[in-house]
């Protein structure tokens, strides 16, 4: 059953669809097209958005805008230098802290992140925010949401076409994309990234991060105090439950030498 599964995965990614990494290199199962994703991803950030109230903590709003507007330019300079900047095609970025106890926050397609209230006690300054936006910033700008959304539809949907599966199951597609995005509002489901996913993002968070003019070497320093804090919490991108925190501490030491020299110029 394995077995089939994982030829259907591979013959319908050979047939529909790939993407590269744009810093990484990886391919990864792409069936949904990038205009795809962002439409979804606008409607479900306008839902989200008017079901939530922004935080009245002005201060902390800037700041949001403020950092999230440099991990953007940091993004969009490496995404020029390496002539790679279609990959932004449509992107209308957007930051916004909302009210929300909850230590999280995301970037769904096209740039539109949120940042919820509930991880500021854990933000000492615009550093540990910048180690938190290159992060969510760099799941977006790797897809990670369409490959485990093409994943999801190969598995649930048997690999249709996304133009089928949204005009016969606009439901369960809505629904796998809000899992994608661990945004489920309506679903109410909170998946962790996958390890790889994890790994790609803290890599290309730590690129971008530098690239915007902040140390990365204190993102060192936020890790161990997530890791810190995420006793016994349920599963979420941040705290996360993975029992590789220590690992990804230790991934994080062993890049940050080639990355403070290539991208860090304080
Ligand atoms: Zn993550």
């Amino acid at each position: 059953m394995k077995f089939l599964l994982y030829t259907v995965i591979i013959v319908v990614g050979l047939m529909q669809g790939c993407m590269t990494n744009p810093v990484t290199g990886r391919k990864s199962l792409d069936l949904v097209p990038a205009s795809e994703m962002q439409s979804m991803s606008y409607t479900e950030y306008g839902t989200f958005l008017s079901s939530h109230k922004l935080s009245s903590n002005e201060e902390q709003s800037a700041m949001v805008t403020r950092v999230g507007t440099r991990i953007q330019k940091a993004v969009e300079a490496y995404m020029t230098q390496n002539k790679k900047s279609k990959n932004l095609n449509g992107f209308k970025w957007e930051f916004h802290l909302v009210e929300d106890p909850t230590v999280n926050a995301w970037c769904m397609p096209g740039g539109k992140v949120v940042v919820y209230t509930g991880i500021m006690p854990l933000i000492k300054n615009e550093t540990d925010l910048a180690v938190v936006l290159g992060h969510e910033i760099a799941h977006a700008i790797a897809n990670h949401g369409a490959e485990r959304m093409s994943e999801g539809m190969v598995q649930q949907l048997g690999g249709v076409a996304l133009s089928v599966a949204m005009s016969n199951k606009p439901a369960q597609t809505r629904a796998l994309f809000a899992q994608a995005y661990n945004a489920g509002t309506q679903v109410g489901i909170m998946l962790p990234y996958s390890r790889l996913h994890e790994s790609e993002a803290d890599h290309m968070g730590l690129i971008f991060m530098s690239i915007a003019g902040y140390n990365p070497d204190e993102a060192i320093n936020f890790w161990e105090g997530m890791k810190a804090a995420s006793g016994g919490k349920g599963p979420n991108d941040l705290l996360s439950t993975h029992p590789s925190d220590d690992k990804r501490i230790a991934d994080i030491k062993s890049w940050l030498p080639e990355v403070k020299q290539k991208y860090y110029k304080p």
